[in-house]
C-alpha cells in the first residue's frame, strides 16, 4: 500500500466520520404515547368548591400523553401532559422514581404537566380538603390517585417504544379568548373580567414531523384557566376540545396541551359546551396556522436543568390562633385549620418555606422551555419573555407540582384570590413571602444561563 493510498484512505475515513457527525447533529428520534385516564366510575369533580354531587358520565375521555425526544447524544427527554386539574409533588416524584428505575430517565429530563381542567376528578393532593368529601368519595379519590403513576408510566413507555427519526420545529401563534380575571373595585380585587388587565395570548407550538413530512405530534400551549365548563361530566374543557380537534384535522398526529401562566386568566364568557368547543377550535386553528408556516428547526443536544427552590411563606400562626380558626364563620378556613392542626400534631410546627420546582430545557439553537410549578400568574410569562427573549422562550405553568397559586409581587401586594385567598384552599397557613418573584426569577436565570443575543 503506497503512502498516497494510505493518506487517501485516512482522508476518506475522516470524511466518513465528519459526514456521520454532520448528519447526526440535530437529528432527533421522537416518540409519542397516549393513555386514557378517565375514571371508570363517577366521582367528585375537581376545581369548584361549590359542587354538590359526583360526576355523571363524560363529554369525552381524559388522557395522559407523553412526547419523548432522543437527541444525538442518546439522551432522552420526556414531556408528559394530562387532562387533570393538578399534580402534587408526591405523585410526580413517584412517576420520576419509577421512570428512573425502569427507563433510566433522569429527573431533570422528565416534565409532568396538567391542563388544569375543572372537569376532571378530585385527586389526593393539597386541594382535596376543600371539598369536605365523605368517606366513600374520599376512598374513590385515593384509589384513583393511586392508579395515576402507572398510567403515566404507560404513556412514557409508549413514547419511548415509539422513538423514530423526526424533525422538531417551533413557532408561535395567537388566540384571543383568555381574559384577565382580576377586576379592580373600590372593595378590592374580585374574580371577574378585567379587559384592561395583562394577558399572554401567545400560542407556542412544537411541531414534530416524520421523515415523509407527515405530522406526528403538535405540542401547544396557552396561558388561560381551563374553566369554560362547570358541568357534572368529565372532560378536558377547551384544551380537551382543542386536542381532539387537532387530532381530527391532522390524522396520525397526537396533540399535547400544556398550560401557560394562566393563573389569573379565564376563558370569557364561559359556561356552555358550545363555548368550550369554540375556544378549543380557536386554539386548534391557531396551532394549524402555525404548522403551515415555515418554522424554526430545533437542534440537539437538549440541555436540561431542574431545581427545587425554597420559597418563603409568611410567618406561621400559633397553635392557639389555628384553634381559633376552627370556629371561623368561613367553612374553608375551618377545614384548613383541621389540616394545619394535623401538621402541628405530626411535625410540631408549621412550615416556613416550600420546595418549589423550576425546570429548564434548552435546545442547541437556544429555544428554551421554562416550566414552573403551581398556578403561575401571567406576570411571570411576560417578565421572562422580556428578560430572556420572546422569540426563544416558552413559559409553562402547572408543571411538576401544582402546590398553590404563584403570584408576582404585584399580585401578592394587591391581594385577592390569586394573591392571598387561594392559599386557604391549598391548605397553606398564609400568603407567600414578598421574596417569591425574585426567588423564582433568580432560579430561572441560574438554570437558563445568560440570555443569548
Ligand atoms: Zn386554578
Amino acid at each position: 500500500m503506497s503512502t498516497q493510498t494510505l493518506t487517501g484512505l485516512a482522508l476518506a475515513v475522516i470524511g466518513l466520520v465528519s459526514a456521520a457527525l454532520v448528519s447526526a447533529a440535530g437529528e432527533f428520534k421522537v416518540g409519542v404515547g397516549k393513555v386514557v385516564i378517565t375514571p371508570t366510575q363517577d366521582m367528585w369533580l375537581a376545581g369548584y368548591a361549590a359542587r354538590s354531587k359526583p360526576s355523571e358520565g363524560k363529554l369525552h375521555d381524559l388522557y395522559a400523553k407523553a412526547l419523548a425526544i432522543e437527541d444525538e447524544t442518546g439522551a432522552r427527554t420526556v414531556l408528559v401532559t394530562s387532562d387533570l386539574i393538578g399534580v402534587p409533588a408526591a405523585l410526580v416524584n413517584e412517576v420520576a422514581r419509577r421512570a428512573r428505575e425502569k427507563f433510566e430517565l433522569p429527573r431533570e429530563r422528565l416534565m409532568v404537566t396538567v391542563s388544569h381542567t375543572h372537569s376532571g376528578p378530585v385527586l389526593q393532593d393539597r386541594l382535596q380538603h376543600m371539598y369536605g368529601l365523605d368517606e366513600t368519595q374520599t376512598r374513590l379519590l385515593v384509589e384513583y390517585s393511586k392508579t395515576l403513576p402507572t398510567l403515566f408510566l404507560q404513556a412514557i413507555e409508549g413514547a419511548l417504544k415509539d422513538l423514530q427519526p423526526g424533525r422538531v420545529e417551533w413557532g408561535v401563534g395567537r388566540a384571543g379568548f383568555a381574559v384577565n380575571r382580576r377586576q379592580y373595585t373600590l372593595g378590592g380585587v374580585i374574580n371577574a373580567s378585567n379587559p384592561i388587565g395583562p394577558v399572554d395570548h401567545d400560542v407556542p407550538v412544537l411541531k414534530v414531523s416524520r421523515p415523509d413530512g407527515s405530522i406526528k405530534a403538535v405540542v401547544h400551549g396557552y396561558a388561560c384557566h381551563n374553566t369554560t365548563l362547570n358541568l357534572q361530566k368529565f372532560s378536558g374543557d377547551y384544551a380537551g376540545f382543542a386536542q381532539a380537534y387537532l387530532e381530527a384535522k391532522l390524522p396520525g398526529a397526537t396533540a399535547l396541551f400544556v398550560c401557560g401562566c394562566g393563573g389569573d386568566a379565564n376563558p370569557l364568557p364561559r359556561g356552555t359546551v358550545e363555548l368550550a368547543q369554540k375556544y378549543g377550535a380557536e386554539l386548534a386553528e391557531a396551532v394549524l396556522a402555525v404548522v403551515k408556516q415555515p418554522l424554526t428547526e430545533l437542534m440537539g443536544p437538549i440541555r436540561v436543568a431542574f431545581k427545587e427552590v425554597s420559597l418563603g411563606l409568611s410567618p406561621p400562626p400559633t397553635r392557639t390562633e389555628v384553634e381559633k380558626q376552627l370556629l371561623d364563620l368561613n367553612i374553608y378556613i375551618q377545614r384548613r385549620a383541621k389540616v394545619l392542626l394535623k401538621t402541628l400534631d405530626e411535625k410540631g410546627e408549621l412550615p416556613t418555606t416550600y420546595p418549589y420546582p423550576v425546570q429548564v430545557w434548552q435546545f442547541a439553537d437556544g429555544m428554551q422551555m421554562i416550566a414552573l410549578g403551581g398556578e403561575v400568574v401571567v406576570d411571570y410569562s411576560l417578565r421572562l419573555k422580556y428578560e430572556l427573549g420572546r422569540e426563544r422562550t416558552w413559559v409553562i405553568g402547572y408543571a411538576n407540582d401544582v402546590c398553590a397559586y404563584i403570584p408576582s409581587l404585584r399580585v401578592l401586594r394587591e391581594g385577592g384570590y390569586e394573591g392571598a385567598e387561594s392559599m386557604i384552599y391549598y391548605g397553606h397557613h398564609g400568603p407567600w413571602a414578598p421574596t417569591i418573584e425574585e426567588n423564582i426569577l433568580r432560579t430561572v436565570h441560574e438554570l437558563a444561563g445568560p440570555a443569548k443575543k
